[in-house]
């Protein structure tokens, strides 16, 4: 038998869409399994990350890019291992000053190392840097080990209409209504103000279209991955690519895992099932891991595998991104013999 084409590929070129501590979590699993792989392909891989920006908020003045640095941090080794977000051994003096002077919102956590990176980010772009280089030059810094691409230079921000008193609606940034609110009120919508008229970021269509193999890892269905494929041209992108696009379920037996992504799901009324998730990409997945629990989708041309899921744990982790790199390259293999 000879050896499958996708033993030849080197560098091997994956390219990731990612939002926060879900989507970092994946990708520090895959860069682990790509280290401690036998195989030359894998262990020569290159990974570059399109990072959701659709979170991005500016507070107390400061530019803040929460998901980009969830990546950066957890990638980095800079990452609050507790919390999944924000720096490991912070602190909170700025935050306790800015309450004495009552400056709001109170409800949002700015740790004292973390304000440094929004010191930075926000200082480079007052200056006239894009996020782009902002990001490029943070990650001089961090080292992630992948490329790190904010999905647009433009400004994204996702914001919620909640069903006020008396019939009334109230638009709020999306972290007002995740952080400060839980998201225990319903929302109406979910807008991503500003994507319609977005340009992707320097490198990120070619980082779709030269890719070997595209993940999806679990991250949210709507608030990230949702977000980067409504900038212009990412979707058309991941259509067209001739790489294998292979996603993650971020559902598991019919719930979100962690986090709150069922209330997202239900505000653009999609059911929080893997296969409903799975719907969402339908047009450009080929792929799709499904935890055992769960219905798996079914639809011609989509290879649906039932592993576990749950990213417990590092080995854990590194064997769900290993598992989608499985069938990534078994879908290289196969389309390159058709
Ligand atoms: P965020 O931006 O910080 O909310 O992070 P992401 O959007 O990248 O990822 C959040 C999503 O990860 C949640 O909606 C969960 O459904 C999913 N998730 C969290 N932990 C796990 C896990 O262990 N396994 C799987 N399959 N999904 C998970
Ligand atoms: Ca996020």
């Amino acid at each position: 038998m000879m050896a499958p084409v996708s033993d030849a590929i080197r560098p091997l070129r994956i390219t990731a869409l990612a939002g926060g501590v879900g989507g970092a979590r994946f990708l520090r699993g895959l860069l682990n399994h790509l280290a401690a792989a036998q195989d030359p392909v894998r262990r020569d891989a290159r990974v570059t990350v399109i990072s959701n920006t659709a979170d991005d908020i500016t507070l107390h003045g400061l530019r803040i890019s929460p998901d980009l640095d969830s990546v950066m941090y957890t990638l980095g080794g800079g990452i609050d291992e507790v919390r999944g977000w924000g720096r490991a051994e912070e602190s909170s003096g700025v935050a306790a000053e800015l309450a004495v002077y009552g400056a709001e919102p109170s409800w949002f956590t700015l740790g004292d190392k973390d304000i440094a990176t929004h010191l930075v980010r926000t200082r480079m772009l007052a200056e006239g840097a894009t996020l782009s280089q902002v990001t490029a030059r943070l990650c001089e810094r961090w080292q992630p080990g992948v490329r790190l691409l904010p999905m647009t230079d433009d400004v994204v921000e996702t914001h919620v209409d909640l069903a006020g008193p008396d019939g009334s609606t109230r638009r709020v940034h999306f972290q007002e209504w995740w952080v400060r609110l839980h998201a225990a009120v319903p929302a109406l919508a979910i807008e991503p103000v500003g994507a319609a008229a977005a340009t992707p970021a320097p490198g990120v269509l070619e980082a779709v279209r030269d890719a070997d193999v595209v993940v999806l890892p679990p991250s949210n269905p709507v608030v990230s991955i949702g977000t980067i494929l409504q900038v212009p041209g990412i979707r058309d992108a991941l259509a067209a690519t001739a790489a294998p696009v292979v996603g993650v379920s971020p559902v598991i037996g019919g719930a979100p895992v962690r986090g709150m992504a069922d209330a997202c799901l239900a505000a653009i009324g999609v059911p929080t099932t893997a296969a409903a998730v799975a719907g969402l990409y339908a047009d450009f997945l080929d792929g799709w891991l499904v935890a055992e629990e769960d219905e798996p989708p079914v639809r011609a041309g989509l290879h649906v595998r039932r592993r576990p899921l749950l990213m417990s744990d590092p080995r854990a982790t590194a064997d769900l991104a290993g598992a989608a790199l499985d069938l990534a390259l078994e879908l290289v293999d196969a389309e390159r013999a058709a």
